[in-house]
């Protein structure tokens, strides 16, 4: 088995306490290589080369930085296949899926890297006489990434990317069950030319490697993808030290179909918007709202549709549906399967665990008759299992589409351009697509309303994320006037 360390200082470096832990392969259900079982004191041993790398980094050139995160990117495209295999052992989501994110991740490298010295401060104007006042932008300071396991890199990517653009140091603590690609990705850092200690990584779990990063002192910001429920408590823990937080948490996210939508497309929307990555993606369209004039036509061609999905080998390029990623994670699809059941939704496809080598595999699973105040529409489950609810009038679509705790994304079907325009406005998320589903782009902003979280990632306004604002004064005279009443 290949064994994994952490990687403080541009070193690997064994878990303080000596314990390591395995990580297993979700297809084939056996592990393949063992990590470091990280605790506080690894954290500080992290978190102490960040603070020691901080000033070189920040003092870098924007431009320097910048010509560092593009050549990252160049390395990237040249890995991305070998990277996403990784992620596929890992995480056991297709290599369709995983090689594709981890060439397009190389974008966030690119995209920022550009952005690095396009930073720009104003110069303001003063109601005071004889007063220069201007503004800068400043790294945050140390920062604290902690990824979930359903996309390791490609999230990393996110916030690594503007982090290390505005001149912050890192700490990333990566999902106990997919630390591999984030730890096999250093080679690239290193190759690229950034300094040791401007990027750490101490694996381990939640509790004992993630929760010493959120509590340390020296740790300036924390930016987490992840559950809601892990979101809260880190958000409640950061402000006992008065720290930034940035959350991209989970989601309910409705996939709204009218009938004047384009039908077909729409099928297809809908089956990438649960059944693609096995309904492990937090812009999951789990509730699938369907206008009632077309509903039992829709259901018949999706049922049609996701009933031939291939399941299987996630290495396999014609595999559709691949296992689930942890154990936990298969148990609660199934437990929600078994919610739904009892609460009365009926099952028109699946419902069932599938054969597979490792035992972790659900079939692509639909339920029609659920009414949006059942568990099934309102809880995330993060698997295959799509919840159906009908409605009459775009109002009731608007209403049923909003009421849930969560607001990270929604889809809308139509061709009538007022409903689209009308529906975008009053939909409370963070992203509304357009007769399309599961876009993202570096470009674009990304992040969530409610318990979908706060901050946004992607775009020019997230580096904002990782910087602070300076006010700057200087006086052209010296003389004060009278100390004892404000300038
Ligand atoms: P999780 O919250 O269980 O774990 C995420 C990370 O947080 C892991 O690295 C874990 O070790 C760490 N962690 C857990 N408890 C912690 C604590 N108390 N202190 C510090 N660190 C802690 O989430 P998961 O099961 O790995 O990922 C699935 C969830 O992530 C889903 O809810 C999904 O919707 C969400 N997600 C959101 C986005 C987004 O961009 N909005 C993207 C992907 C996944």
């Amino acid at each position: 088995m290949k064994a994994y360390h952490h990687y403080i200082d541009g070193k690997a470096v064994a878990a303080s306490g000596g314990e390591t832990f395995e990580t297993v392969n979700p297809y084939t259900g056996e592990a393949w290589a063992t990590l470091a079982r990280g605790t506080a004191a690894d954290v500080d041993a992290a978190v102490a080369a960040a603070n020691a790398a901080f000033d070189g980094w920040a003092t870098t050139t924007p431009t320097a930085r910048g010509r560092l995160l593009m050549k990252l990117a160049d390395i990237v495209e040249r890995e991305a296949e070998r990277l996403g295999e990784i992620e596929v052992r890992d995480n056991g989501k297709l290599i369709t899926e995983m090689a594709g994110q981890t060439a397009y991740m190389a974008q966030w490298y690119r995209y920022y890297g550009g952005l690095a010295d396009k930073i720009e401060g104003a110069v303001l104007p003063s109601d005071k006489p004889g007063i220069f006042n201007f503004t800068r932008y400043e790294p945050m300071g140390v920062v604290g990434i902690i990824t979930p396991w359903n996309s390791p890199l490609l999230l990393l990517s996110w916030k690594l990317a503007p982090a290390l653009a505005a001149g912050c140091t890192v700490v990333i603590k990566p999902s106990e069950f997919t630390s591999a690609s984030t730890l096999e990705f250093m080679a690239l850092v290193e190759e690229a030319g950034i300094p040791p200690g401007v990027v750490n990584v101490v694996t381990g779990y939640g509790a004992e490697a993630g929760a010493p990063l959120v509590e340390h002192p020296d740790v300036a910001k924390i930016s987490f993808t992840g559950s809601d429920i892990s979101g809260q408590k880190i958000n409640e823990v950061a402000a006992k030290t008065f720290k930034h937080v940035s959350l991209e948490l989970g989601g309910k996210s409705p996939n709204i179909v009218f009938e004047d939508a384009d039908l077909d497309a729409a099928v297809m929307g809908a089956i990438s918007g649960i059944f693609a990555a096995t309904g492990q993606t937090c812009i999951a369209g789990s509730r699938l709202l369907l206008q009632r004039s077309i509903h039992d036509a829709f259901v018949e061609k999706l049922v049609k549709v996701a009933s031939e999905a291939t399941i299987g080998d996630p290495m396999s390029r014609d595999t559709h549906v691949g296992p689930v990623t942890t154990p936990p994670q298969y148990a609660k699809i199934l437990d929600y399967i078994d919610v739904a059941k009892s609460e009365g939704a009926t099952c028109v496809l699946g419902g069932a665990p599938h054969d597979g080598p490792g035992g972790q595999f659900v079939q692509p699973t639909i339920f029609t008759g659920v009414d949006n105040t059942m568990r099934i529409a309102q809880e995330e489950v993060f698997g295959p299992v799509l919840s159906v609810i009908p409605f009459d009038t775009e109002e009731d679509a608007v209403r049923i589409g909003n009421d849930v705790n969560f607001g990270l994304a929604a889809g809308v079907w139509t061709t009538d351009i007022g409903r689209a325009l009308r529906m975008s406005e009053r939909l409370k998320v963070g992203t509304v697509w357009v007769n399309t589903y599961r876009a993202v782009s570096f470009m674009s902003p990304f992040g969530g309303t409610k318990r979908s979280g706060m901050g946004r990632e992607s775009g020019a306004e997230a580096i904002k994320e990782y910087l602070q604002t300076k006010s700057v004064w200087i006086a052209q005279e010296t003389s004060v006037a009278n100390p004892f009443v404000m300038r």
